[in-house]
């Protein structure tokens, strides 16, 4: 295996302009180049090398990436060859390290693990696409839904058959271990034999970063009309649900073009959004996201901010958003809400406005977090203990801001909703335990 030291030395070298250069001819544009992409046929260029941020970008069919992954989508190399690759460009030295016994038999079992998702998932995708009438009945469900047939191929929605047995036998088939399925969730043992857990459903893979199958989300068919796609595979070998962000591989090109992302309450609010054209839309999976999830993500929007779609009208949605924005603030994100009450659904507001309208909309009436926090949680307490702890509450999100202006701005934006003097809150602040991702 290659070095760590190694990795970072080749990273560092790597020049995007370099890089995509030997490839394509590239011709200066303001601060960027500009070429024909490789990747499709084109007669005018749309393919971006930005050196400012390493990366290109095509605007015609989406692909691009930083050095290496421009490097492994253009040739197929792997991961090794595109370092081995990019060693070989910039005469960089390559020191590999011993692989233990245990790490590539750890490795391995990852491997096996993302394998058998990628399998489930395409099982699951191709018994919608069976014609027969249960999984025309779930597509009809996704039709009521407002998911669009781009969508379901975008995102890989399936549908899970009633039988409980249709998964089961397609892993004994194709010869893969029951018993792995059942470590991911996918299968469990029902009145003494292995069934599948999500027979009934939709279900729509949840990705890693790089587009990995690692988990499930998903719902019964029923015949309300309301889709939230919100329960998930729990935790397993390849996933933890803090590290992982619904739709973030399909946002991710989107985000870093935007600097800018949304976050919406659950799996089908994303799809929606996505489907609307806000791509940089991602939903969490847990209740909290992780260090290097929101780290990650403050790289990618820069400056610029998160806005957390959220709605007053449900208690639920409220307590994910505060949440959120703990985990997020700590990382020096901007981060905006924006309420979609009075409208019962965000897909009921997507219906009724045009996308353009919609996104005027948002960067009109959002609200930083600090203020909504303090406006939601204090207009609502009833009597001196709930507007205390709303308060303190607020204070916990202040604690969180890094620049001490901003925490100072936001002192005094709470003492006057709150009527209480910035002096005793800035006391107060400094009592508060600050914000753990553990
Ligand atoms: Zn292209």
């Amino acid at each position: 295996m290659i070095d760590q030291a190694t990795v970072e030395h080749i990273r560092n070298a790597a020049n995007i302009v370099d890089v995509v250069g030997d490839y394509v001819s590239l011709r200066r544009s303001g601060a960027n180049y500009k070429g024909l992409c490789p990747f499709h046929n084109e007669r005018t260029p749309s393919f971006i090398v930005s050196p400012a941020k390493n990366f290109c970008h095509c605007f015609g069919c989406g692909n691009g990436g930083d050095p290496i992954s421009f490097l492994m989508n253009l040739n197929n190399f792997t991961y090794r060859e595109a370092l081995l690759h990019l060693a070989n460009k910039y005469h960089i030295e390559v020191k590999e390290v011993e692989v233990s016994e245990e790490q590539m038999a750890e490795r391995n079992r990852r491997q096996t693990y993302l394998t058998l998702c990628t399998f489930a998932s395409k099982h699951y995708h191709n018994a919608l696409a069976a014609d027969t009438p249960e999984s025309n009945q779930a597509l009809q469900f996704l039709n009521d839904c407002g998911i669009s047939q781009a969508s379901i191929s975008r995102f890989g929605i399936g549908y899970a058959d009633k039988s409980t047995l249709s998964l089961v036998n397609a892993i004994t088939e194709a010869g893969y271990s029951i018993s792995h399925a059942n470590d991911l969730g996918l299968v469990a043992p029902i009145d003494g034999a292995m069934r599948d857990v999500m027979a009934g459903c939709i279900v729509i893979p949840v990705m890693n970063k790089t587009g990995k199958e690692v988990a499930f989300a998903y719902q019964p068919i029923d015949n309300t009309g309301n889709a939230s796609f919100a329960n998930f595979t729990g935790q397993s070998a390849i996933f933890t649900p803090k590290d992982a962000l619904f739709a973030h591989f399909q946002a991710n090109s989107s985000i870093s073009k935007e600097k800018s992302c949304y976050m919406v309450d659950n799996p089908f609010d994303a799809i929606m959004m996505h489907q609307a054209g806000f791509t940089n839309t991602v939903a969490p999976v847990g209740e909290f996201i992780n260090r290097y999830v929101a780290n990650d993500l403050a790289k990618q929007v820069k400056d610029d901010s998160i806005t957390i779609i959220t709605s007053s009208n449900s208690q639920e949605s409220l307590n994910r958003g505060f949440k959120l924005t703990d985990s997020l603030l700590p990382q020096g994100i901007n981060v905006f809400c924006y309420d979609c009450a009075p409208a019962h659904s965000l897909s009921a507001v997507l219906s009724s406005i045009h996308a353009e309208d919609f996104r005027a909309k948002i960067l009109r009436s959002r609200i930083d977090c600090i203020t909504f926090k303090a406006q939601t949680l204090i207009g609502r307490a009833t009597n001196s203990s709930e507007l205390v702890r709303a308060i303190h509450n607020t204070l916990f999100s202040i604690k969180s801001i890094r620049d001490e202006a901003s925490k100072q701005i936001y002192i005094d934006v709470l003492a006057q909703i709150s009527k209480i003097k910035p002096e005793i809150l800035v006391g107060e602040l400094a009592k508060i335990k600050p914000f753990s991702y553990e």
